[in-house]
């Protein structure tokens, strides 16, 4: 169980024209793209290397995606956790993950780090002199501020670590501990937003690609009618029209096939209608 269980990914094989509808993401990312690919020559140039970046937004948005998307780009090593593996009651383990994460990056630098939900660990610090008396309270609230100390650590001394980039990723921008967001640390922050209909659009259009897709389905109409839906449940609506027209013996996904896809995939009170009438 002490055993850290970081994913790494020789080459996560993600490009940048798998992530659509975040251009912008894309375009202030591209730069730890070149880093990754020379860090010497930004060294030769006495330019300041790129620290850690923290990707903000909603959940299945294409933070994960993106920050693969950079090591693929760069063809370099891809280590992955979530903050809540480094949560635990026993003193110690998450900051030896913690370390152990980072080595392993370093060895084989040129490489990437990310850490999904950081705000599991990072939350802003409360001191470990509570007034609770609860003795676990304060053994939990202890161990997580060492874990977050030892992260401190770690992206403070990254000019020993150069060539390593370090990637957070939250949707609780407003539980951090400041410390994390002082300058030097997350040096940027970027915002994903949920796509608009542009940019559902250009989702849709990028999972189409990976299943046959009749030329008749207008993808426009649904990027425009699913407003609220994320890449993620984006990509779900292929991955399920494709399913129903398996089912129906269809060679490819017809606009009808689509449809029951989304009405699947629908909650709410038209769907409820349904199931209860
Ligand atoms: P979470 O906060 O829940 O971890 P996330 O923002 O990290 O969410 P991802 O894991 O990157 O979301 O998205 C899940 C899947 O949804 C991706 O693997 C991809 O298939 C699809 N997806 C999400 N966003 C996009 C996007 N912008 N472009 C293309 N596909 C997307």
């Amino acid at each position: 169980q002490s055993k850290p269980q970081a994913r790494v990914d020789g080459s996560t094989g993600v490009k940048f024209s798998d992530v659509a509808g975040i251009d912008e993401a894309v375009e202030e990312l591209q730069e730890l793209v070149r880093y990754l690919k020379n860090p010497e020559l930004f060294d030769k140039m006495a330019i300041k290397p790129p620290h850690g970046v923290l990707l903000e937004g909603p959940p299945g948005c294409g933070k994960t995606l993106i920050a693969k998307a950079i090591a693929g780009e760069a063809g370099v090593p891809f280590y992955q956790m979530a903050g809540s593996e480094f949560v635990e009651v026993l003193v110690g383990v998450g900051s030896a993950r913690i370390r152990d994460l980072f080595k392993r990056a370093k060895v084989n630098k040129p490489s990437v780090v990310f850490i999904d939900e950081i705000d599991a660990l990072a939350t802003r610090r409360q001191g470990i002199f509570s007034e609770s008396t609860n003795y676990l309270y304060n053994a939990a609230t202890q161990e997580r501020e060492t874990t977050l100390n030892q992260l401190l650590i770690e992206l403070d001394g990254f000019d020993t670590g150069k060539g390593v980039i370090f990637l957070g990723a939250t949707n609780r921008m407003d539980l951090l501990d400041p410390a994390l967001l002082r300058p030097g640390r997350f040096d940027r922050k970027i915002r994903i937003r949920p796509p608009a209909a542009k940019g559902r659009l250009d989702i849709l259009k990028v999972h189409a690609r990976k299943v046959k897709m009749s030329p008749t389905v207008d993808l426009s109409t649904y990027a425009q009618n699913l407003s609220g839906w994320s890449g993620a449940k984006l990509a779900q609506l292929v991955q399920e029209s494709a399913l129903v027209a398996v089912r129906k013996g269809h060679d490819s996904i017809l606009q009808s096939d689509m449809d029951e896809a989304v009405d699947r995939l629908t909650v709410g009170p038209k769907r409820l209608g349904i199931a209860l009438g």
